[in-house]
């Protein structure tokens, strides 16, 4: 492990692993990502992978259209396969102050250049029979969400850092990070400290912990979230289909249904209670109940697998970007909550604009820190688990 570096990067998840990556390509020579497992042991070995620009509030679809376009275009611009399947997000009203609130965010999106619509019920039931309408009043739908394979993503992102010389120390714990006179001069990992005077904490789910290695108490808490998959079976449903805290879609080309539900006492916690989460009963008795509610052709299936992990929650359930100015060289991405993955690639491409060039292409100031002692919080209108 080198002892002197540019850029230490802690967390070799979709965020450390696409900071590391856009840094070295900006020209960053020397840049260590330290990893406490293995790549993907955090939330992104363990999400759905997801990907989707139906948000409600500009910074979060422009955060989300441009991760989009590397995402669509990823083959082109870096050689790698990384399973993009679109279809869309057919995200199902049942109340009439739902429908309102998703009209305004279409409205809002299509302003912003994403072509989501709203389907009524003819809509839906003609181009997805196989979803129960009961009850439903309309559905949103964006036909360039979808999902990806996250180990794609991070394997691509791997063999492309390599390839640009970042080195990357799995088996590697940050256990401090040294300061003088309040500028970072270091970390400490358990095999060796670097020297180095710049630090990008994206541990996820971890970076409460991290941030009191700097004296930050980061309202950024890990909550449990559980997926389960299925058996293959025929592919009959292309997109994601969402009614509020529930959601499941198809992988192709195999045919398994990936499906996951929100509950929202499931509790916050101050630091993350246990290596990963275990699985619960109740977790698959309600996903499940739901999933042959809506699409009663699933009563059958079998479930084959289910796990958990951890979201990074924070009080306005958005992300922390950006540098930290009480802590000089202190940069952070984390509080990710549901939506971080799809966002790595363009959060990589944002801290190496922030770090290189001191100025990022969107105006991320809004995701600050700070935000919080200010009392500026940004919540999201209508979000997804
Ligand atoms: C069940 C579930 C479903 C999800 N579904 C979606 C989805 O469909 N779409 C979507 O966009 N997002 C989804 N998410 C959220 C998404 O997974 C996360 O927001 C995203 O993966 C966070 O990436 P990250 O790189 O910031 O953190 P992580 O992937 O959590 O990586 C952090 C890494 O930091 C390492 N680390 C921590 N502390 C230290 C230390 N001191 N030293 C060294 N290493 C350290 C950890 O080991 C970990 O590997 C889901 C999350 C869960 C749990």
């Amino acid at each position: 492990m080198k002892n002197k570096a540019d850029v230490v990067i802690i967390g070799a998840g979709v965020h450390g692993l696409a900071a590391a990556f856009n840094l070295a390509k900006k020209g960053v020579k020397d840049i260590v990502v330290c990893e406490h497992k293995y790549i993907g042991y955090g939330a992104t070995g363990r999400c759905a992978a997801g990907v989707r620009e139906q948000f409600g509030l500009p910074l979060t679809i422009q955060l989300a259209k441009n991760s989009m376009d590397v995402t669509v275009n990823f083959k082109e611009l870096y050689g790698y396969d990384i399973e993009y399947t679109p279809g869309g997000y057919l995200w199902l009203l049942y109340d009439e102050k739902d429908v309102d609130l998703w009209r305004n965010n279409i409205k809002l999106q299509n302003s912003l250049g994403v072509n989501s619509v709203l389907l009524d019920v003819d809509e839906i039931k003609e181009k997805y029979p196989y979803v129960n309408v009961k009850g439903v009043l309309a559905a949103t739908m964006n036909p360039r969400d979808g999902y990806v394979n996250p180990f794609k993503v991070l394997y691509a992102y791997k063999e492309m850092c390599e390839k640009v010389g970042v080195e990357i120390n799995s088996y590697t714990t940050v256990t401090g990070i040294r300061r003088e006179n309040g500028k970072i001069t270091g970390v400490e990992t358990d095999k060796g400290n670097i020297q180095t005077d710049t630090v990008i904490s994206c541990a996820g789910p971890y970076s409460r912990r991290v941030g009191k290695m700097v004296d930050l108490d980061l309202p950024v808490y890990p909550q449990r979230h559980e997926m389960l998959v299925t058996e293959p079976i025929k592919v009959f449903f292309p997109c994601m289909v969402i009614t509020g805290p529930w959601y499941a879609f198809q992988t192709k080309p195999h045919g398994s249904v990936l499906m996951g539900i929100t509950f929202p006492d499931e509790p916050l916690h101050d630091d993350v209670p246990s290596l990963q989460p275990a699985s619960s009963w109740r977790f698959l008795e309600e996903a499940l109940k739901v999933a042959v509610d809506i699409m009663p052709v699933l009563k059958d299936v079998s479930v084959v697998r289910q796990w958990g992990g951890y979201y990074d929650m924070t009080p306005d359930g958005q992300q922390i970007i950006g540098a930290v100015p009480e802590v000089p060289g202190f940069y952070l991405s984390c509080g990710w909550s549901g939506h971080g993955f799809q966002m790595g690639h363009i959060t990589g491409r944002l801290l190496s604009e922030l770090i290189v060039d001191g100025t990022t292409s969107i105006d991320i100031s809004k995701s600050d820190l700070g935000r919080f002692a200010r009392g500026e919080l940004i919540p999201e209108p209508g979000i997804i688990g």
